[in-house]
């Protein structure tokens, strides 16, 4: 087997609000490829994190190392150009907009909506867009309004766009959450289908969808990981029963 290469390693990371600690010295480290699901009680600091990976919230101490770049030292915008791609909780679409053309928006030469009117499609651009619908399950519906899809179709759309930029690290945030039981399902293979070649980190509450998709699974608590390893080690870690999983 291939030995293991990190991409992202996250050292000390804290971040006060007011005083309060919502990410407590956090040391976390992901490999190339892999597929890491983040879970914990309500309040644990889970998309503080993501936050603080993808720029949004700047560290108050500690270091986030992606591939040989500091992104504590980085802009938002900047962050996105080395390969990190982030979904918040909402799906943030263009409802206006065809399920096509909210593809093709995202692609990185295309980025703003008036930019893209003038854009000239290039093939390139179209047969990624295409290949794209076709792995996020959207397909069939390539010319209607996005805000005519329905609520687990938005999501998809929304981790669609963000694989217009292919990203060497994608962060989702809750993705199943009021999704249908048939639409959990398919997203869990759509995530091991996308997964392939990048590395992603999934925040999730769903125990079945956790145990489905993950490779490694971190529990945090009050801005700290209390447990690290596979599904089975951290569903029978006592601590994590008693302040998450036994609840
Ligand atoms: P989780 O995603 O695990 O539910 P969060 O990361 O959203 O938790 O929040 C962790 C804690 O940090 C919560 O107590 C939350 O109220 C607090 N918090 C998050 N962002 C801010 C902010 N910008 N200002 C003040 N407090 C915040
Ligand atoms: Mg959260």
């Amino acid at each position: 087997m291939a030995s293991k290469e990190l991409i992202l390693s996250v050292e000390d990371l804290t971040v006060s609000f007011d005083g309060f600690k919502a990410v407590d010295g956090l040391n976390f480290y992901l490999d190339k490829d892999e597929l890491r699901v983040v879970i914990g009680p309500n309040g644990a600091g889970k998309t503080t994190v993501l936050d603080l990976i993808c720029g949004k919230t700047k560290a108050t101490n500690g270091r986030i190392r992606f591939k040989d770049k500091e992104l504590t030292k980085l802009s938002e915008h900047q962050i996105v150009r080395e390969g990190v791609g982030r979904k918040f909780q909402t799906p943030s679409i263009y409802e206006n907009l065809s399920v096509f053309q909210n593809l093709e928006v995202s692609f990185p030469k295309g980025r703003s909506v008036f930019g893209s009117i003038a854009f000239k499609r290039s093939e390139l651009v179209t047969e990624r867009v295409r290949a794209v619908a076709e792995e996020v399950l959207l397909t069939d519906v390539p010319d209607l309004e996005a805000g005519l899809l329905s609520h687990g179709q938005k999501q998809w759309l929304e981790i669609g766009m963000l694989l217009m930029q292919d990203p060497e690290l994608l962060m989702l945030d809750e993705p199943i959450a009021g999704m249908s039981v048939r639409e959990r399902e398919l997203t869990a293979q759509l995530l091991q289908r996308i997964c392939k070649g990048r590395s992603m980190i999934v925040i999730e509450h769903d125990m079945d969808f956790v145990k489905k998709i993950a490779d490694k699974v971190t529990v945090l608590h009050q801005g700290k990981v209390i447990a690290e390893g596979s599904m089975d080690k951290v569903q029978a870690d006592e601590k994590v029963i008693d302040v998450y999983l036994g609840h």
